[in-house]
């Protein structure tokens, strides 16, 4: 099915011909429906399967349809998202997707200053795109009236309800119309999350999971190598290096180690942004809208920015240390693979990460295939980064695993 021949509003139709979106993905095809029935909905699918646009279009086209002119009465939707940067997105998201529509969108988020955003709220909004914080403090202050939205959006659910704003939601859901929808999103869950979820929802809501076998997309062709930890940067030189043309997210585990690696990166010559918890809100705009124009090469951020973030032809995630909680390692190789774009993601593991390693393969369900490489040998990485593509890497790695099986038998 295309999307000219869905039920939604001829300007919504255009604006996703002008993004080059023809078909549904796969949670679009499934979820679309649901969401104009006026059913909640729990979508768990795979990073960079679309999530965003299978809340947003249907959204969009019911509040277009309910309105007779540009003027608003009140907020209709809320989207509550775990980060700035992922509330900018989406609220641009929206945007593009709601052009010559009546509907308007607002992203707000905390680290800026926030009159502009009252009297952003005071014009008057149909959708307003979150993070909780900003959220919550401008609700206190009786910037933003709930009475008259019927859609609340968690975008990324999993991380919102393990924050630990289940009661701030419960409190939010009281005030909403009665007849509210509750849309979940995310690429992960557990089942404490998904009681939690359930907790949250009518009692007739719709789970949608795509592949929950394997949470890792299968766009992204992911491997591990085992890497002393002082010859981490070395590595990653060599992997720019060897592919000049390659668009990098290099994942950390703290904000110090972030400097530090852009620091190590720069005195070889090759320059890296770094975005983290520790720079402000305008410099980690900045950095990612830098590094989105492509303008930079390298992308070196820590798990704050592991979720949801959408850069367009992210062609490699490195990660140069192992997350510690092991569903970021899904959320961190799926900034890359996105959409119908191949990618790869290559972790470097060292000895004192081997556990790291362990939890995040049980998270898996299976082992991550392994790449040989000596202690300062770089030809095996030479060849591997110089020939590669998504597909030559599975194929490799099948043949590299039926070699060792072959050899194994030999024995
Ligand atoms: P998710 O939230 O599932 O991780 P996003 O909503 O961020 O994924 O979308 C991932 C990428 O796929 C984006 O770059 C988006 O523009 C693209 N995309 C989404 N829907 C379609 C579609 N129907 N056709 C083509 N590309 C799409
Ligand atoms: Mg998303």
């Amino acid at each position: 099915m295309r999307f000219d021949q869905y039920y939604i509003s001829d300007d919504i139709k255009k604006n996703l011909a002008q993004l080059g979106f023809k078909k549904p993905t796969d949670i679009q095809y499934k979820v679309i429906p649901s969401i104009q029935k006026g059913e909640d909905v729990l979508a768990i699918a795979q990073t960079g399967t679309g999530k965003t646009a299978a809340f947003a279009i249907p959204i969009i086209d019911k509040i277009q349809r309910s309105k007779s002119s540009k003027r608003t009465y009140g907020i209709r939707c809320i989207v509550m998202v775990p980060t700035r940067e992922l509330a900018a997105q989406i609220g641009d998201v929206f945007e593009s997707l709601s052009h010559h529509t009546k509907v308007k969108t607002f992203a707000l988020y905390g680290g800026v200053e926030q009159d502009v955003q009252i009297k952003k709220l005071q014009d008057g909004i149909d959708i307003l795109v979150t993070t909780p914080g900003r959220m919550f403090d401008l609700i206190s202050q009786g910037y933003i009236k709930l009475e008259r939205i019927d859609t609340l959006v968690l975008d990324e659910a999993d991380r919102m309800l393990d924050l630990g704003f289940i009661d701030d939601i419960s409190f939010v859901k009281k005030k909403l119309t009665r007849k509210h929808q509750t849309l979940f999103f995310s690429a992960t869950i557990n089942d404490k999350i998904k009681k939690l979820a359930f907790s949250q929802v009518k009692s007739s809501a719709i789970r949608i999971q795509l592949s929950p076998e394997d949470p890792v997309s299968k766009n992204v062709s992911h491997a591990v190598m085992f890497v002393e930890m002082d010859d981490k940067r070395f590595f990653l030189e060599r992997y720019v290096r060897d592919n000049p043309e390659s668009k990098l997210v290099v994942f950390v585990r703290t904000r110090v180690r972030a400097e530090r690696v852009a620091k190590a990166m720069a005195r070889v010559g090759i320059e890296a942004l770094s975005i983290h918890g520790e720079k402000d809100q305008h410099e980690r705009l900045d950095a990612m809208n830098t590094f989105k124009a492509g303008a930079c090469q390298m992308l070196i951020a820590t798990d704050v920015s592991a979720r949801g973030i959408d850069i367009p032809n992210v062609t490699v995630v490195i990660n140069y240390d192992l997350p510690e909680v092991a569903e970021n390692y899904v959320h961190r190789v799926g900034r890359t693979g996105r959409g119908v774009n191949k990618g790869v993601a290559i972790s470097f593991c060292s000895k004192e990460e081997m556990t790291h390693l362990e939890e995040i393969q049980a998270f898996l369900g299976k082992d991550i295939e392994v790449l040989h490489v000596g202690k300062g040998d770089y030809s095996q990485t030479l060849q591997f980064t110089q020939e590669i593509s998504a597909e030559d890497l599975i194929a490799d790695q099948e043949a590299f695993e039926k070699g060792r099986k072959r050899k194994k038998r030999r024995k």
